[in-house]
């Protein structure tokens, strides 16, 4: 097999070391792709650093470039969601609809690059400052480290190129190691929509090595990262000078109250809790309901959950495949061992298939000190508790090292209000799951589960610095 080339530093190439990526359903061999080194990452980064300086890019390019990369990402959405499918293990179905919102994470992107602006500082409001006109200017930070995980191997990409590209800066794109195909489809569609080659460059190579050299690399004015908190934390102290945008993990809570549409939150859970095989950051994972409906919900949530298709990522009616690696599946089906084992009872799953792969699992009554509930468990598996006070499920899901969205199903107008303060979280859902993410949003997380939000609007603030500009205005005419 061709080792495929990548865009760095200006142009193709396919690098001195290869390494292969396969396939995690089936460790089918998926392309053959280069694996860089330091000294590439730094000439990547140079040249982003001379592009910026050689020819910026005006507003109307840069969202003329978005619109036309959001319509020819859609033109290839069907290529592109066959292979994401296949290098993540992510059914197709979910593979098609990550494709979508990447096309909506670009349009968004594009529509800041027109409308976003600096500010006016009313300089006469000091005594001093009458006769002075005070304007801040948003200017692209330089060149961003955009470091990415498996999960959402296209549309947490685009939520770092696009802003970029929409700011104006360069970036340099670190894709996970085991899902650089989408990564290189955006490029491609990028440079396709006009980017010139400068501003973009994706190196795969492993994270010590070719993260670590974007961290350390003094002309990265911005880490933009997205993956898992000990990575994340250790890239924060890494580097004490430089901007660090963190965007981490989250062990998300779902109250439901006896007086809210248990059967809704159940069906949504379904999905929410196994889509990906509960491979996102916001999966639902500990959900806290009202001992009074807590039979009625489990026995309608298993019937929802044994109905999912569990198979070949790339079979249309799959709705949930393997983990990205066999060390994950032994870690998620370790930790379901060690909560039955402590008492938490199997409501269905707990088993694998004949793949080899873990099946949808529903745990009730595990320990909030065990591992499924106290840490993100990353895999297909919620765990069910009962409570009988309200107060205290809301200490209970705001008990966690993580904060990123928690979610109340709930039909009185002042328990939701009262949720949505007292929930200490990035984001609070009313009647809806916390796995849910609209592309324009802000996005983002407490404690453990990050320092920034993520969204265009938000991201582009992230990657352009205030530049403070004041003229001393004349008296006028005589
Ligand atoms: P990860 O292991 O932390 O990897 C994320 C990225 O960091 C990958 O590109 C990885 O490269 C790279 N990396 C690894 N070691 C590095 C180092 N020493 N220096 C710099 N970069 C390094 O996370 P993951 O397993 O891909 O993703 C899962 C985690 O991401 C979960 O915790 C999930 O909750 C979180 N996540 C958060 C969000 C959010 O928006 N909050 C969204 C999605 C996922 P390699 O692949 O080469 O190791």
């Amino acid at each position: 097999m061709t080792t495929l080339e990548f865009p760095v530093a200006g142009e193709w190439a396919s690098g001195a070391q290869t390494r292969e990526v396969r396939s995690p359903y089936d460790d089918g061999l998926l392309a053959v792709v280069p694996s860089f080194t330091a000294l590439d990452v730094d000439r990547a980064v140079a040249v982003g650093k001379s592009a910026l300086v050689s020819h910026p890019l005006a507003a109307h390019e840069r969202a003329a470039i978005l619109d036309r990369a959001a319509v020819l990402l859609a033109e290839r959405a069907d290529e592109i969601s066959r292979d994401l499918a296949a290098e993540a293990a992510k059914p197709l179905t979910q593979a098609r609809m990550e494709v979508q919102r990447a096309v909506s994470t670009l349009q968004f992107c594009a529509a800041e690059a027109r409308t976003f602006t600096g500010d006016m500082v009313p300089m006469d409001a000091a005594a001093a400052g009458v006769g002075h006109l005070g304007l801040v200017l948003r200017m692209p930070v330089g060149v961003v480290g955009a470091i990415t995980p498996f999960n959402f191997p296209l549309n947490l990409v685009a939520h770092k190129l696009g802003p970029a590209v929409a700011a104006g800066c360069p970036v340099v794109n670190k894709p996970a190691s085991q899902t650089p195909l989408s990564a290189l489809h955006l490029a491609k569609v990028l440079f396709d929509a006009g980017l010139p080659m400068d501003y973009l460059s994706v190196v795969p190579g492993p994270g010590s090595v070719i993260g670590d050299a974007l961290v350390h690399n003094d002309d990265v004015a911005l880490i933009s990262f997205t993956g898992s908190p000990e990575v994340g934390w250790d890239i924060r102290r890494a580097a004490p000078h430089k901007r660090v945008g963190l965007e981490l993990g989250n062990n998300s809570p779902l109250i439901i109250c006896a007086d809210g549409d248990w059967r809704a939150a159940a069906k949504a859970v379904r999905l929410a809790g196994f889509s990906h095989a509960g491979q996102s950051c916001i999966s639902t994972q500990r959900i806290l309901v009202d001992e009074r409906i807590k039979g009625e919900f489990v026995a309608e949530l298993v019937t929802q959950v044994e109905s999912l298709v569990v198979g070949d990522p790339l079979d249309e009616a799959t709705e949930v495949s393997a983990l990205i690696s066999r060390s994950e599946t032994e870690r998620v089906a370790t930790w379901v061992d060690a909560a039955v084992a402590g008492g938490a009872t199997l409501a269905t799953g707990g088993d694998r298939t004949t793949q080899d792969h873990l099946r949808p699992t529903v745990l009730v009554d595990a320990s909030p000190e065990d591992d499924v509930c106290a840490t993100e468990v990353f895999g297909p598996v919620v765990v069910v508790r009962g409570f009988s006070d309200l107060r205290s499920a809301v200490e209970e899901a705001n008990d966690s090292r993580y904060g990123l969205q928690a979610a109340i199903f709930t039909q009185d107008i002042d328990t939701a209000l009262w949720a949505a303060r007292t929930l200490d979280f990035g984001g609070v859902l009313i009647n809806q799951v916390p796995t849910w993410r609209a592309d324009h949003m802000p996005y983002g997380g407490l404690r453990d589960s990050g320092n920034t939000r993520e969204g265009p609007g938000w991201s582009i603030r992230e990657m352009t610095e205030e530049r403070l500009v004041v003229v001393k205005t004349g008296p006028g005419p005589a």
